[in-house]
């Protein structure tokens, strides 16, 4: 059956109005990679499966919610939505506005918004307003906006959105044919691993899938859940996850203590080291995503995590093509030729 986008699919486990609407790009169903190469790298003995979430409509996970949340905003008859981002939330909100007929305003963090992201805001026919400030600044003011005019929050405060996100748990579970043992992924405003904990949840009691231990990663210089409280001014290479203070933090620890799991931070070498260790392997996803996979490595490496054995899921949360700058900022610029075959042969034989 061909996919018919996550609210069709989970309808009636998503706690969704009666009034909601169906507004759909056909998000969800993404790839479950095997990358048994990688999981040599990081010692082997273990089975690591990538969720591609950079394969979603506008090239990230935010479809999931970002359906929901509109689908909702709908059926109540919203004609304009607003959102926060770090790029991948205004990107979405801009395409499913449009599906919708809506108007569409986002907020970004002047100068701290990949490329692709930015020009998918614009593409898709938002109202892009740059804040001279953080993520963090941007989210304070669209709340109070949404609080006086009707306007609809589309962040991921939204409960709707966490609804749509729990589809990503379910898909999971309905390949694997149960929960893996460990789940890692990238963690910014810890709305995504929140809605993840809630699906592997919420599957487990409905279809006895188990519950993984879940591996939630921030960057160094931006982990607030690590350090306990939060970061005023964060910074890294992984600016999806360059939040100083989650609006879901609280709820991302419970995961990370209920699911026995944890929350630690890599830096951005890893980061960076893990996203060409992945692309090595034919999957290219922005810097954040491979934060994920990153702390993977480093518990592996450092011992306090034994995965002989187990089955590990990671969730690759958005595409390469977002951020190209990362990669064509260090590049050596594609060697020039003639259009001749000798020039060639010298180039690729020597
Ligand atoms: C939004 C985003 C994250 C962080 O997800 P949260 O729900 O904010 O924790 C990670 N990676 C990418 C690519 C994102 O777009």
């Amino acid at each position: 059956m061909p996919n018919p986008g996550v609210l069709a699919r989970y309808q009636g486990l998503l706690n969704l109005p009666e009034y909601t609407r169906p507004v759909t790009l056909l998000e969800g169903d993404t790839p479950l990679i095997p990358v048994p190469r990688l999981a040599e790298d990081l010692g082997g003995g273990f089975d690591l499966l990538v969720k591609f979430e950079g394969l979603n409509p506008t090239g990230s996970f935010k479809d999931r919610g970002m359906t929901a949340a509109i689908s909702e905003a709908a059926g109540r008859g919203v004609s304009t939505v607003i959102c926060a981002s770090t790029g991948n939330t205004a990107a979405s909100a801009a395409a499913y506005a449009s599906r919708a007929g809506m108007r569409s305003v986002v907020l970004i963090p002047q100068g701290k918004v990949a490329a692709g992201k930015l020009a998918g805001a614009v593409a898709y026919g938002a109202q892009v307003l740059q804040v001279l400030g953080s993520f963090d600044d941007a989210l304070s003011m669209v709340v109070s906006i949404s609080q006086k005019h009707p306007i609809a929050l589309v962040n991921s405060l939204n409960p709707y959105r966490l609804e749509g996100q729990k589809t990503g748990a379910f898909e999971i579970c309905d390949v694997l044919g149960s929960a893996p043992d460990w789940f890692c992924l990238p963690v910014g405003n810890a709305g995504n691993i929140t809605s993840y904990w809630m699906g592997f949840q919420q599957y487990h009691a409905l279809k006895g899938t188990g519950l993984p231990h879940i591996l939630g990663v921030q960057a160094e210089g931006s982990a607030p859940l690590v350090l306990g409280h939060p970061v005023d001014h964060p910074e890294t290479v992984a600016t999806a996850i360059r939040i100083g203070r989650p609006a879901r933090g609280e709820q991302a620890l419970q995961a990370a203590e209920e699911s026995t799991g944890r929350i630690i931070a890599v830096s951005d070498d890893e980061i960076l080291s893990m996203q060409r260790q992945l692309a090595a392997n034919g999957i290219w996803v922005e810097p954040a995503s491979a934060a994920g996979l990153a702390g993977l490595a480093r518990q592996v490496r450092s011992g306090a995590l034994n995965l002989r054995g187990k089955r590990v899921v990671a969730v690759c949360t958005g595409h390469g093509l977002k951020d190209p700058d990362i990669i064509t900022r260090t590049m050596r610029v594609p060697q020039v030729l003639p259009p001749e075959l000798e020039a060639l042969e010298s180039a690729i034989i020597g």
